[in-house]
């Protein structure tokens, strides 16, 4: 078994949930008492946010490289950036270390693909929906990304920083969520990816419209996969294709 490094924090709430999905699928696939091994590198996400609010990527690339270069330090021979926006700066992590970095897209897109989804809505945090890093990645795997409405786009990034990441989850911005997800519908989805960490908090697949992707779970289970991975298997080429930053798939 491959030892996971995960960059964590981003927030700690959905960090959390990364922790239990690779352990559960570890110990689904080899049963017994058998768990992930898994280090974590757990950031202060005040000072994630603080970069966040004044733009300041470059910085943000070094503490996530920073911390990378600390796991694989530590042995880590993948690592993990769990959370989507942070994928913003997966140039700088891949950079700093000598391990692969298995990203969140190409989890997503992996498992859209499997799925039979082409096209999907993208609910996340704002540079997540306006900017093309995320959707970019998606479109390796041939998936085709639907946004919001600017007006929702605003809200649910405000319900995300106001409430989510603080571990706050209410019934107002379920509500708020649903509306927006139903306005996806009408426009030729077949899914909707839940491009934040923390959504699968607030909403389940009953509450939706429209099939759900987590980005969270996605993300967790290629990660346990890929740790689990003999050579030549399916997880082992996403760790191939993510090492030589080629398109998988
Ligand atoms: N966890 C969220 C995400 O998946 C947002 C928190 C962050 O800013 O990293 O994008």
């Amino acid at each position: 078994m491959r030892t996971i490094g995960l960059i964590g924090g981003m927030s700690w709430y959905s960090t959390a949930e990364y922790y239990k999905v690779i352990n559960t699928e570890v110990q689904r696939r080899l049963g017994g008492h058998h768990s992930a091994r898994l280090l974590m590198s757990s950031l202060d996400f005040e000072e994630v946010r603080a970069l966040q609010l004044c733009e300041d990527w470059a910085g943000a690339g070094e503490l996530l490289a920073d911390a990378a270069r600390r796991l694989e330090g530590a042995g880590a021979e993948l690592v993990l950036i769990g959370t989507n926006l942070m994928h913003k700066v997966a140039g700088a992590v891949e950079d700093a270390v000598s391990v692969p970095l298995l990203h969140i897209g190409d989890a997503v897109g992996a498992a859209a693909t499997a799925a039979g989804y082409r096209t999907v809505g993208l609910v996340g945090t704002r540079w997540v929906m306006a900017e093309a890093f995320y959707a970019d990645r998606l479109a390796r795997h041939g998936i085709t990304t639907v946004v919001p409405a600017a007006g929702d786009q605003e809200m649910i990034d405000r319900f995300i920083f106001d409430e989510l990441t603080q571990g706050v989850v209410t019934d107002d911005s379920r509500r708020a969520y649903v509306r927006a997800l139903g306005s996806l519908a009408g426009t030729g989805c077949d899914a909707v990816v839940l491009a934040c960490t923390e959504i699968e908090l607030l909403l389940s697949p009953a509450d939706s419209p429209l099939p759900l992707l987590d980005s969270m779970r996605c993300h967790a289970l290629a990660a346990a996969e890929a740790a689990l991975a003999q050579d030549g298997t399916a997880g082992a080429a996403i760790l191939q294709d993510d090492a030589a930053g080629t398109a998988p798939g």
